[in-house]
């Protein structure tokens, strides 16, 4: 599914994040960025022992929770990837919906910065930290849009790709994707 906004596409995929052909892969990493399972382990597994090297010499003291910070990629095929903290679910009245925007706003910021097209996102703090998935899918598509709307005229667009692991992710996401493009929201879903 691809919906478009203006010059920008978001785009839902299923599959894994490590195998996607884009300018940067995004991490769901720890504020310790310590490595860790979920995506973090497929992320650092497929793209050897140069990533945690780059980050522990780069960012000794970790990132901020609703933060990323910016490393090469390793043996992947991305050119960055940037490792975001996104918040633990602790009931939904600690901040998290703003700590989990303001997580991808942040890679966001990053892509420009860096030149990048294209950015993978997984689907940041639903795993071990319990975020529910659809509250998950609508705040990030949210900031997402939000961001492409703030983008310059001058800025070509963006192609952000959010990558689900699993059918029930991707199932999920769609379903909040189409609610949100619903007619009257000014976007074009194709
Ligand atoms: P967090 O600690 O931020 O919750 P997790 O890694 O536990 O991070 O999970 C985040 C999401 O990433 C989950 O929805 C999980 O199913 C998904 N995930 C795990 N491995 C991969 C992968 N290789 N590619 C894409 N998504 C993945």
């Amino acid at each position: 599914m691809r919906v478009q906004f203006s010059n920008s596409y978001i785009e839902l995929a299923q599959g894994d994040i490590t195998r996607q052909q884009v300018d940067a892969i995004v991490n769901a990493a720890n504020s310790a960025l310590a490595g860790g399972g979920g995506v973090d382990g497929a992320i650092h597994d497929a793209a050897g022992p140069s990533l945690m090297q780059e980050t522990r010499r780069r960012f000794p003291n970790g990132c901020p929770t609703g933060s990323a910070v910016p490393t090469s990629a390793g043996k992947l095929s991305a050119k960055f990837v940037f490792h975001a903290v996104g918040p633990v679910w602790r009931g939904g009245q600690k901040g998290e919906p703003e700590l989990l925007a303001s997580a991808y706003r942040r890679c966001l910021e990053l892509a420009v910065e860096n030149q990048c097209r294209s950015v993978a996102f997984p689907a940041i703090s639903t795993g071990v930290y319990g975020y529910p998935r659809d509250l998950a899918a609508e705040t990030a598509i949210e900031a997402i849009r939000e961001f492409f709307a703030k983008l310059p005229p001058s800025h070509g667009g963006l192609e952000v790709r959010v990558v689900l692991f699993d059918a029930g992710s991707f199932g999920a996401w769609a379903r909040v994707l189409e609610r949100l493009v619903a007619p009257g929201s000014h976007a074009a879903a194709r």
